[in-house]
Protein backbone atom coordinates (compact mmCIF):
# COMPACT_ATOMS: atom_id res chain seq x y z
CA UNK A 1 0.00 0.00 0.00
CA UNK A 2 1.00 3.55 -0.45
CA UNK A 3 2.15 6.09 2.15
CA UNK A 4 -1.63 8.25 1.90
CA UNK A 5 -3.72 4.42 2.12
CA UNK A 6 -1.27 3.20 5.11
CA UNK A 7 -2.00 7.12 7.12
CA UNK A 8 -6.08 5.91 6.42
CA UNK A 9 -6.00 2.40 7.27
CA UNK A 10 -3.08 1.57 9.53
CA UNK A 11 -3.99 1.18 12.91
CA UNK A 12 -7.79 1.59 12.25
CA UNK A 13 -9.75 -2.02 11.50
CA UNK A 14 -13.26 -1.47 11.20
CA UNK A 15 -14.43 -2.38 14.91
CA UNK A 16 -15.80 -6.10 15.06
CA UNK A 17 -18.15 -6.16 18.41
CA UNK A 18 -19.51 -2.36 16.77
CA UNK A 19 -19.12 -2.10 12.98
CA UNK A 20 -17.36 1.18 14.08
CA UNK A 21 -15.57 2.95 11.83
CA UNK A 22 -13.70 4.99 13.90
CA UNK A 23 -11.98 3.49 16.55
CA UNK A 24 -13.58 3.80 20.25
CA UNK A 25 -11.22 5.73 23.01
CA UNK A 26 -10.63 2.50 25.65
CA UNK A 27 -10.27 4.57 28.89
CA UNK A 28 -10.55 1.55 31.23
CA UNK A 29 -6.95 1.49 33.39
CA UNK A 30 -7.47 -2.74 33.33
CA UNK A 31 -8.60 -5.50 32.02
CA UNK A 32 -10.40 -8.64 32.90
CA UNK A 33 -8.52 -12.00 32.95
CA UNK A 34 -10.13 -15.48 32.85
CA UNK A 35 -10.59 -17.76 35.18
CA UNK A 36 -6.98 -19.47 33.98
CA UNK A 37 -5.23 -16.14 34.66
CA UNK A 38 -4.98 -15.65 30.57
CA UNK A 39 -5.93 -12.06 29.48
CA UNK A 40 -7.32 -11.13 26.00
CA UNK A 41 -4.80 -7.95 24.83
CA UNK A 42 -3.94 -6.29 27.33
CA UNK A 43 -3.47 -6.47 31.16
CA UNK A 44 -3.16 -2.64 32.80
CA UNK A 45 -3.09 0.77 30.42
CA UNK A 46 0.70 1.43 31.69
CA UNK A 47 1.87 -1.71 29.94
CA UNK A 48 -0.63 -1.37 27.25
CA UNK A 49 -3.58 0.10 25.63
CA UNK A 50 -5.45 -1.00 22.77
CA UNK A 51 -5.21 3.08 21.64
CA UNK A 52 -1.64 2.55 22.13
CA UNK A 53 -1.02 -0.43 20.24
CA UNK A 54 -3.10 0.85 17.07
CA UNK A 55 -0.64 4.56 17.52
CA UNK A 56 2.20 2.78 17.64
CA UNK A 57 1.13 0.12 14.37
CA UNK A 58 0.47 3.20 12.50
CA UNK A 59 3.54 4.93 13.50
CA UNK A 60 5.29 1.72 12.41
CA UNK A 61 4.08 1.81 9.23
CA UNK A 62 4.47 5.39 7.97
CA UNK A 63 8.36 5.37 8.79
CA UNK A 64 8.74 1.38 7.12
CA UNK A 65 9.86 0.31 10.78
CA UNK A 66 9.32 -3.21 12.71
CA UNK A 67 8.15 -1.66 15.84
CA UNK A 68 7.21 1.45 17.46
CA UNK A 69 7.04 2.88 20.67
CA UNK A 70 4.51 5.91 21.85
CA UNK A 71 5.22 8.19 24.90
CA UNK A 72 3.69 10.91 26.68
CA UNK A 73 6.28 14.04 24.85
CA UNK A 74 9.22 13.96 23.06
CA UNK A 75 11.08 14.27 25.57
CA UNK A 76 10.48 11.13 27.36
CA UNK A 77 11.00 9.58 24.02
CA UNK A 78 14.99 11.02 23.71
CA UNK A 79 14.97 10.45 27.78
CA UNK A 80 14.27 6.44 27.07
CA UNK A 81 17.04 6.14 24.37
CA UNK A 82 19.45 7.72 26.21
CA UNK A 83 18.58 5.72 29.72
CA UNK A 84 18.87 2.88 27.55
CA UNK A 85 22.57 3.37 27.42
CA UNK A 86 25.28 2.07 30.25
CA UNK A 87 27.26 4.05 32.70
CA UNK A 88 30.59 5.22 30.35
CA UNK A 89 28.76 4.91 27.26
CA UNK A 90 29.58 7.70 24.75
CA UNK A 91 27.31 9.42 22.34
CA UNK A 92 27.79 12.03 19.70
CA UNK A 93 25.20 15.14 19.34
CA UNK A 94 24.86 17.17 16.40
CA UNK A 95 25.78 20.69 17.44
CA UNK A 96 22.53 21.94 16.51
CA UNK A 97 19.42 20.28 17.48
CA UNK A 98 16.40 20.71 19.58
CA UNK A 99 18.07 22.09 22.90
CA UNK A 100 15.99 20.23 25.56
CA UNK A 101 17.87 16.58 24.18
CA UNK A 102 21.35 18.25 24.59
CA UNK A 103 19.82 20.00 28.09
CA UNK A 104 18.69 16.99 29.57
CA UNK A 105 22.20 15.01 28.60
CA UNK A 106 24.19 17.70 30.12
CA UNK A 107 21.96 18.35 33.38
CA UNK A 108 20.26 14.37 33.61
CA UNK A 109 22.43 11.66 32.26
CA UNK A 110 25.99 13.10 32.94
CA UNK A 111 24.84 12.48 36.56
CA UNK A 112 24.30 9.16 35.37
CA UNK A 113 27.89 8.88 33.72
CA UNK A 114 26.91 9.41 30.12
CA UNK A 115 29.47 11.19 28.10
CA UNK A 116 28.79 13.14 25.18
CA UNK A 117 30.04 15.16 22.06
CA UNK A 118 28.57 17.66 19.80
CA UNK A 119 29.85 17.61 15.73
CA UNK A 120 28.86 19.56 13.14
CA UNK A 121 27.33 16.80 10.78
CA UNK A 122 27.27 18.79 7.93
CA UNK A 123 31.10 17.49 7.63
CA UNK A 124 29.95 13.52 8.19
CA UNK A 125 34.03 12.52 8.95
CA UNK A 126 33.38 15.45 12.06
CA UNK A 127 31.57 12.11 13.42
CA UNK A 128 34.43 9.97 12.42
CA UNK A 129 36.87 12.64 14.54
CA UNK A 130 34.41 12.85 17.33
CA UNK A 131 34.00 8.61 17.65
CA UNK A 132 35.77 6.84 21.13
CA UNK A 133 35.92 3.41 21.49
CA UNK A 134 32.88 3.44 23.82
CA UNK A 135 30.19 5.39 21.66
CA UNK A 136 27.40 3.83 21.22
CA UNK A 137 25.07 6.19 19.28
CA UNK A 138 24.78 9.08 16.89
CA UNK A 139 22.26 11.81 17.31
CA UNK A 140 21.09 13.67 14.46
CA UNK A 141 18.22 16.13 13.14
CA UNK A 142 18.10 17.04 9.86
CA UNK A 143 16.41 19.55 8.95
CA UNK A 144 17.84 20.89 12.32
CA UNK A 145 16.53 22.98 15.13
CA UNK A 146 17.22 26.15 14.65
CA UNK A 147 19.28 26.94 11.67
CA UNK A 148 18.03 24.17 9.16
CA UNK A 149 20.93 22.82 8.85
CA UNK A 150 21.12 19.36 6.42
CA UNK A 151 23.27 16.34 7.40
CA UNK A 152 23.37 13.24 4.74
CA UNK A 153 22.11 10.44 6.87
CA UNK A 154 23.23 7.73 4.81
CA UNK A 155 26.52 9.57 5.27
CA UNK A 156 26.58 9.43 9.15
CA UNK A 157 24.53 6.09 9.45
CA UNK A 158 27.56 4.61 8.02
CA UNK A 159 30.09 5.75 9.77
CA UNK A 160 27.89 4.94 13.42
CA UNK A 161 27.61 1.55 11.94
CA UNK A 162 31.12 0.57 11.45
CA UNK A 163 31.73 2.24 14.74
CA UNK A 164 29.63 -0.46 16.49
CA UNK A 165 27.26 2.87 17.58
CA UNK A 166 23.40 2.94 16.60
CA UNK A 167 22.54 6.16 14.35
CA UNK A 168 19.10 7.95 15.47
CA UNK A 169 17.23 10.67 13.41
CA UNK A 170 15.10 13.19 15.25
CA UNK A 171 12.41 13.11 12.01
CA UNK A 172 9.74 15.63 14.03
CA UNK A 173 10.84 18.15 11.20
CA UNK A 174 10.66 16.46 7.94
CA UNK A 175 8.05 13.74 8.89
CA UNK A 176 7.86 10.36 7.20
CA UNK A 177 5.61 12.39 4.49
CA UNK A 178 9.04 14.16 3.38
CA UNK A 179 12.32 11.80 4.84
CA UNK A 180 11.59 8.34 5.47
CA UNK A 181 15.30 7.76 7.49
CA UNK A 182 14.89 3.89 8.04
CA UNK A 183 15.68 3.59 4.30
CA UNK A 184 18.85 5.16 4.28
CA UNK A 185 20.08 3.31 7.10
CA UNK A 186 19.05 4.55 10.88
CA UNK A 187 17.85 2.48 13.31
CA UNK A 188 15.96 4.44 15.37
CA UNK A 189 13.23 7.46 14.74
CA UNK A 190 12.60 9.43 17.02
CA UNK A 191 9.24 11.82 16.86
CA UNK A 192 7.88 14.88 18.94
CA UNK A 193 4.43 14.01 18.34
CA UNK A 194 3.16 17.02 19.42
CA UNK A 195 4.18 18.86 16.03
CA UNK A 196 3.32 17.58 12.79
CA UNK A 197 2.11 14.04 13.51
CA UNK A 198 -0.30 15.75 15.47
CA UNK A 199 -0.54 18.73 13.22
CA UNK A 200 -3.02 21.01 15.90
CA UNK A 201 -1.20 22.36 18.54
CA UNK A 202 -3.14 20.55 20.96
CA UNK A 203 -2.02 16.67 21.83
CA UNK A 204 1.49 16.56 23.59
CA UNK A 205 3.52 13.05 22.60
CA UNK A 206 6.30 11.41 21.73
CA UNK A 207 7.60 8.15 19.48
CA UNK A 208 10.81 5.43 18.97
CA UNK A 209 10.39 3.64 15.52
CA UNK A 210 13.05 1.15 15.15
CA UNK A 211 14.36 -0.40 11.51
CA UNK A 212 14.87 -3.98 13.39
CA UNK A 213 12.86 -5.04 16.79
CA UNK A 214 16.49 -8.30 16.89
CA UNK A 215 19.20 -7.04 19.19
CA UNK A 216 17.88 -6.41 22.48
CA UNK A 217 16.88 -2.88 21.95
CA UNK A 218 13.20 -3.07 21.45
CA UNK A 219 13.23 -5.18 24.91
CA UNK A 220 15.03 -2.34 26.62
CA UNK A 221 12.90 0.40 25.32
CA UNK A 222 9.91 -1.04 26.11
CA UNK A 223 10.89 -1.79 29.58
CA UNK A 224 11.87 1.91 30.37
CA UNK A 225 8.32 2.84 28.61
CA UNK A 226 6.14 0.68 30.68
CA UNK A 227 8.36 0.69 34.08
CA UNK A 228 9.23 4.21 33.79
CA UNK A 229 5.55 4.86 32.54
CA UNK A 230 6.13 8.13 30.25
CA UNK A 231 3.04 6.74 28.26
CA UNK A 232 0.73 8.80 26.40
CA UNK A 233 -3.00 8.41 27.69
CA UNK A 234 -5.97 6.73 25.42
CA UNK A 235 -7.30 9.93 24.45
CA UNK A 236 -3.96 10.90 23.79
CA UNK A 237 -3.04 8.45 21.11
CA UNK A 238 -6.74 8.52 19.52
CA UNK A 239 -6.21 12.51 18.86
CA UNK A 240 -3.28 11.17 17.30
CA UNK A 241 -4.66 8.58 14.99
CA UNK A 242 -7.42 11.05 14.17
CA UNK A 243 -4.55 13.10 12.24
CA UNK A 244 -2.21 10.89 10.94
CA UNK A 245 -4.84 10.29 7.69
CA UNK A 246 -4.53 14.68 6.69
CA UNK A 247 -0.48 14.24 7.47
CA UNK A 248 0.43 13.87 4.01
CA UNK A 249 -2.22 16.79 2.83
CA UNK A 250 -1.04 18.92 5.48
CA UNK A 251 2.68 18.48 5.11
CA UNK A 252 2.55 19.45 1.63
CA UNK A 253 0.46 22.41 1.52
CA UNK A 254 2.78 23.45 4.24
CA UNK A 255 6.06 22.82 2.23
CA UNK A 256 5.04 24.32 -0.68
CA UNK A 257 3.56 27.69 1.32
CA UNK A 258 7.12 27.50 3.20
CA UNK A 259 9.34 27.55 -0.17
CA UNK A 260 7.05 30.17 -1.49
CA UNK A 261 7.81 32.67 1.71
CA UNK A 262 11.78 31.61 1.75
CA UNK A 263 11.90 32.84 -1.61
CA UNK A 264 9.96 36.10 -0.94
CA UNK A 265 12.48 37.18 1.76
CA UNK A 266 15.46 35.83 0.44
CA UNK A 267 14.50 38.79 -2.18
CA UNK A 268 13.93 41.00 0.87
CA UNK A 269 16.55 43.98 1.36
CA UNK A 270 15.59 43.93 5.19
CA UNK A 271 16.65 40.01 5.15
CA UNK A 272 19.69 39.34 6.15
CA UNK A 273 20.15 35.64 5.10
CA UNK A 274 17.21 32.88 5.01
CA UNK A 275 17.69 29.38 6.56
CA UNK A 276 15.69 26.92 4.20
CA UNK A 277 16.81 24.04 2.53
CA UNK A 278 14.98 24.13 -0.91
CA UNK A 279 16.79 27.33 -1.83
CA UNK A 280 19.55 26.45 -4.46
CA UNK A 281 21.89 28.71 -2.00
CA UNK A 282 21.20 26.58 1.09
CA UNK A 283 24.64 24.36 1.83
CA UNK A 284 22.65 21.50 1.60
CA UNK A 285 20.42 22.18 -1.05
CA UNK A 286 21.73 18.92 -2.93
CA UNK A 287 21.47 16.59 -0.22
CA UNK A 288 18.46 17.64 0.91
CA UNK A 289 17.18 16.91 -2.79
CA UNK A 290 18.44 13.48 -2.42
CA UNK A 291 17.05 12.42 1.23
CA UNK A 292 13.93 14.34 1.23
CA UNK A 293 10.98 14.28 -1.13
CA UNK A 294 10.69 18.56 -0.91
CA UNK A 295 12.08 20.70 2.07
CA UNK A 296 9.28 21.10 4.98
CA UNK A 297 7.46 23.51 6.02
CA UNK A 298 10.19 25.22 8.95
CA UNK A 299 12.05 28.15 8.44
CA UNK A 300 14.10 30.56 10.04
CA UNK A 301 15.90 33.60 8.66
CA UNK A 302 17.66 36.98 10.20
CA UNK A 303 16.49 40.12 10.34
CA UNK A 304 19.08 42.96 9.44
CA UNK A 305 19.77 44.54 12.70
CA UNK A 306 20.00 43.06 16.40
CA UNK A 307 17.76 41.09 18.63
CA UNK A 308 15.64 44.48 19.39
CA UNK A 309 14.84 44.40 15.32
CA UNK A 310 13.70 40.71 15.02
CA UNK A 311 11.71 41.53 18.63
CA UNK A 312 9.76 44.47 16.72
CA UNK A 313 9.23 42.88 13.41
CA UNK A 314 7.57 39.52 15.05
CA UNK A 315 5.59 42.40 16.86
CA UNK A 316 3.96 43.75 14.10
CA UNK A 317 3.09 40.60 12.26
CA UNK A 318 -1.04 39.95 12.55
CA UNK A 319 -1.34 36.41 11.02
CA UNK A 320 1.95 34.98 12.76
CA UNK A 321 1.18 33.93 16.50
CA UNK A 322 4.33 34.36 18.19
CA UNK A 323 4.53 31.19 20.12
CA UNK A 324 6.60 28.32 20.60
CA UNK A 325 6.22 24.82 19.15
CA UNK A 326 5.31 23.78 15.15
CA UNK A 327 3.80 21.63 13.08
CA UNK A 328 0.11 23.02 13.59
CA UNK A 329 -2.54 24.45 10.87
CA UNK A 330 -1.32 27.83 12.06
CA UNK A 331 1.78 29.78 11.90
CA UNK A 332 3.72 30.43 14.57
CA UNK A 333 7.22 32.65 14.91
CA UNK A 334 9.63 32.28 17.49
CA UNK A 335 12.54 33.92 18.62
CA UNK A 336 14.96 31.04 19.47
CA UNK A 337 17.67 32.79 21.51
CA UNK A 338 15.11 33.73 24.15
CA UNK A 339 13.85 30.68 24.89
CA UNK A 340 16.99 28.85 24.74
CA UNK A 341 18.97 30.83 27.61
CA UNK A 342 21.91 32.39 28.08
CA UNK A 343 23.78 29.47 26.41
CA UNK A 344 22.37 29.44 23.14
CA UNK A 345 24.44 29.52 19.79
CA UNK A 346 21.25 30.95 18.02
CA UNK A 347 22.31 34.46 16.16
CA UNK A 348 19.78 36.75 18.19
CA UNK A 349 18.47 38.23 15.01
CA UNK A 350 16.98 35.25 13.94
CA UNK A 351 13.42 34.46 13.88
CA UNK A 352 12.11 30.49 13.43
CA UNK A 353 8.90 30.42 11.64
CA UNK A 354 6.47 27.10 10.95
CA UNK A 355 4.18 27.99 8.03
CA UNK A 356 0.51 27.00 8.96
CA UNK A 357 -2.16 26.01 6.63
CA UNK A 358 -3.41 29.91 6.05
CA UNK A 359 -3.69 31.12 2.29
CA UNK A 360 0.64 31.86 1.47
CA UNK A 361 -0.44 35.15 0.14
CA UNK A 362 -1.76 36.11 3.09
CA UNK A 363 1.08 35.23 5.12
CA UNK A 364 3.67 37.13 2.49
CA UNK A 365 1.14 40.12 2.79
CA UNK A 366 1.35 40.06 6.43
CA UNK A 367 5.49 39.61 6.65
CA UNK A 368 5.76 42.38 3.78
CA UNK A 369 3.70 44.71 5.97
CA UNK A 370 5.75 43.92 9.06
CA UNK A 371 9.21 43.80 7.27
CA UNK A 372 8.10 47.71 5.72
CA UNK A 373 6.97 49.54 8.71
C1 LIG B 1 9.53 19.80 20.19
C2 LIG B 1 10.68 18.96 19.80
C3 LIG B 1 11.19 17.99 20.67
C4 LIG B 1 10.63 17.78 22.08
O1 LIG B 1 9.36 17.24 22.07
P1 LIG B 1 8.22 17.51 23.18
O2 LIG B 1 7.03 16.84 22.59
O3 LIG B 1 8.09 18.99 23.34
O4 LIG B 1 8.69 16.87 24.44
C5 LIG B 1 12.23 17.21 20.23
N1 LIG B 1 12.76 17.38 18.99
C6 LIG B 1 12.30 18.31 18.13
C7 LIG B 1 12.93 18.46 16.78
C8 LIG B 1 11.25 19.13 18.50
O5 LIG B 1 10.81 20.06 17.65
Amino acid sequence: MRFETLTVHTGRPIEPGTGAVTPSITLSTTFERADDGSFRQDIYTRLGNPNRSALETALAALEGGKAALAFASGQAAAAAVLQSLTTDDHIILSDDLYHGVRHYAQEVMSRWGLQYDSADMRDPTNVKRALKPNTRLVWLETPSNPSLKIVDIAAVAEIAHQAGALCLVDNSWATPVLQRPLQFGADIVMHSTTKYLGGHSDVLGGALILRETSGGLEERLRTIQTLGGSVPSPFDCWLLLRSLPTLPIRVREQSASAEKIAFYLNEHPRVEVVHYPGLPTHAGHEIAGAQMSSFGGMLSFQVKGGQAEALAFAGRLNIFTRATSLGGVESLIEHRASIEGADSPTPPNLLRASIGLEHVDDLIDDLAQALET
